[in-house]
């Protein structure tokens, strides 16, 4: 295809602003998917997506549009829009000259919506401002198209008014997307480039790499190179997904298709990083490739512990998926045998876990999330810790945590309680600004640490859900943090150890002292139950000794009363943990992990 007749763009978006219902609405509206093929999200491919509304993996779909008598393909981008996943974002925004900021008329801009519009931004994209469910009783397109405005420039009258639902406004916004995104430019002579913005694996196919051709032309059969690692593949099939996949004579400057090598690994096929042919290879790849670091870590063990090779393998299958995931093996007193995990963020974490649960029909706890702390010790030695219990013993010189930039959009009226909730966090405030009349936008750095940890759910009751919530890193800082550990009868519980400030180590030791002491049921000597720092213990409950007359009741009584018990305590003893000479189930552990 001649560039001049591409356009290739993305929608960015709040969650739920309707992304997926317009694409889904683009594609009926183009006839690139037949009405009788048509099932909502299309685009959103696995289960858990389509069920839980969001976009997790990016895809690419082809479409036909005509104007003025001259047909163009239209390759439209599909982003996630959520924070945990702001690289594969600004990938997949790479591989666009323009977007479509998508804001529901009903709601105004939110966090997420800001966040994504300053990356497309910073890639130089033509935005392009659209209002969506106009057809809700509750829009007010006129006040929202003046807050857009305000936000991007231009007039009101250019924002464009539409609804995904009911198809009004479709056509002429994708007339409008052919007007004012500029065609792709390359050189077609030069060796091929192509940057990779999304891989997915198949369980048929192995993994299909999704590609935006910059430079040069790549055909079928033809070797090519993956300049980051040298690695050389068979090219067995390229095409484009118009939105099914249908195999090509190849694909030339500014198109956007599939490859697929028989390759059966994603990290074979790293998102940003660049194809060209082993023939007639590239000397200079394209910007962009960093491999996305690991931000929160939790360990993850199998409730039963005959699932752990289960969960070894899944863990295994999900990385073909997954680049992103980061696991190794880990043993913990009161778990048994479980992984170690690296996520790029919280939602990151939710999203692997229920697929472990889901997919490979395991029942999993998850350890309280971590980050990555450095640790130097009075003798200079730095260590990099993301599990707690792992925190060196004895002098500690300094500790740094992870810093990140939270942007929070609200109504103004929660200013007062969003503030107060910043400060308890340890959120030192960089600005606010006003968009339109009632909103505001509060920035603040904040240790990561203290978002992972129930942070979002605090900010959604304390808001009646109207907050919306965005963060990126930035950097790190050091802090007075300390390791609190948990001891039964002098025992330490390595599971419960934490990293926290100074100031809440109190707060959490009688917090998970008096957890425990509602959990574990009584022994034949009292249990004290203590948290520490060091050897300093900051808080002590005890569960008391169990009275001689509890097991003489059941002597004497009917017998199969009596087998009953005798089996159940049987059972029991399969889960039992031993910490030290007490007897704990695992349940109980669990309860106290969840805090349920
Ligand atoms: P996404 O998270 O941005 O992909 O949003 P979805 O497309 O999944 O839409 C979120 C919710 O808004 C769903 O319940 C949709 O049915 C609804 N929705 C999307 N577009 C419209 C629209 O134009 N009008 C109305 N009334 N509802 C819409
Ligand atoms: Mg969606």
């Amino acid at each position: 295809t001649d560039p001049s007749f591409i356009r290739n763009f993305c929608i960015i978006a709040h969650i739920d602003h309707g992304k997926s219902t317009l694409a889904d609405r683009m594609l009926g509206v183009t006839g690139a998917v037949a009405d009788r093929d048509m099932r909502a999200q299309y685009l959103d491919r696995m289960d858990i997506e389509r069920e839980r509304g969001i976009t997790i993996k990016s895809q690419a779909v082809r479409m036909p549009w005509e104007l003025d008598g001259q047909t163009y393909a239209l390759n439209m981008i599909d982003t996630p829009g959520h924070v945990d996943f702001t690289y594969e974002v600004s990938r997949s925004l790479a591989a666009c000259e323009g977007a479509i900021l998508l804001v529901d008329a009903a709601q105004g801009i939110e966090a997420q919506t800001l966040a994504n519009l300053y990356l497309a931004m910073e890639n130089d994209l033509e935005i392009i401002p659209v209002l969506n469910k106009i057809d809700l009783p509750a829009a007010d397109p006129e006040k929202y198209a003046k807050e857009l405005a305000n936000l991007i420039g231009g007039s009101p009258d250019d924002v464009l008014k539409v609804s995904g639902k009911t198809g009004a406004g479709v056509e002429e916004l994708l007339d409008r997307v052919v007007q004012r995104i500029p065609n792709p430019v390359g050189n077609p002579d030069a060796p091929a480039r192509a940057m990779i913005f999304d891989s997915v694996y198949d369980t048929y196919r192995g993994v299909i790499t999704y590609v935006r051709m910059i430079d040069g032309h790549l055909s079928p059969r033809e070797r090519i190179q993956m300049m980051s690692t040298r690695a050389v593949h068979e090219l067995l099939e390229i095409g484009v997904s118009s939105p099914e996949p249908s195999p090509t004579k190849g694909l030339g400057v500014g198109e956007v298709g599939y490859l697929i090598t028989g390759v059966k690994d994603v990290r074979q096929s790293k998102v940003g990083d660049t194809v060209t042919t082993a023939a007639k290879p590239s000397t200079e790849a394209l910007p962009g490739y960093t491999d996305p670091k690991p931000m929160v870590f939790s360990g993850l063990y199998p409730i039963d512990g005959s699932d752990y090779p289960v969960l070894r393998d899944a863990l295994d299958k999900l990385k073909l998926s997954d680049a992103s995931l980061n696991y190794e093996p880990e043993t913990s007193v009161a778990l048994g045998f479980g992984f170690r995990c690296g996520f790029l963020g919280l939602l990151h974490l939710e999203i692997v876990t229920e697929r472990l649960e889901r997919e490979f029909n395991l029942d999993l706890i998850a350890t309280a999330p971590s980050v990555t702390y450095e640790v130097t010790t009075d003798d200079k030695k730095t260590v990099t810790v993301t599990n707690p219990s792992e925190f060196p013993g004895g002098k500690i010189a300094s500790v740094e945590e992870p810093m990140v930039k939270v942007g929070i959009l609200a109504p103004k009226d929660y200013v007062g309680t969003i503030m107060e909730l910043c400060q308890g966090r340890r959120g030192a405030l960089l600005g606010m600004e006003y968009f339109g009349e009632d909103r505001v936008e509060l920035r603040y750095t904040m240790p990561l640490g203290e978002i992972v940890f129930d942070f979002f759910d605090h900010l959604k009751s304390r808001t009646q859900g109207y907050a919306s919530l965005d963060y990126e890193p930035s950097g790190a800082q050091t802090a007075d943090l300390v390791k609190v550990d948990i001891l039964l009868q002098g025992e330490q519980v390595d599971a419960f150890s934490a990293i926290v400030h100074r100031d809440k180590a109190y707060a959490y030791g009688v917090l998970m002292t008096e957890r425990l002491k509602k959990l574990i049921p009584r022994q034949q000597f009292e249990v004290p139950i203590q948290a520490a720092i060091g050897a300093r213990i900051i808080a002590r409950e005890s569960v008391r000794a169990m009275r001689k007359d509890v097991l003489a009741k059941c002597y004497g009584g009917d017998i199969s009363r009596k087998r009953k018990l005798l089996e159940k305590q049987k059972e029991g003893k399969k889960r039992m943990k031993m910490v030290g000479r007490v007897e704990v189930p695992q349940e109980a552990f669990i309860a106290a992990l969840s805090g349920e």
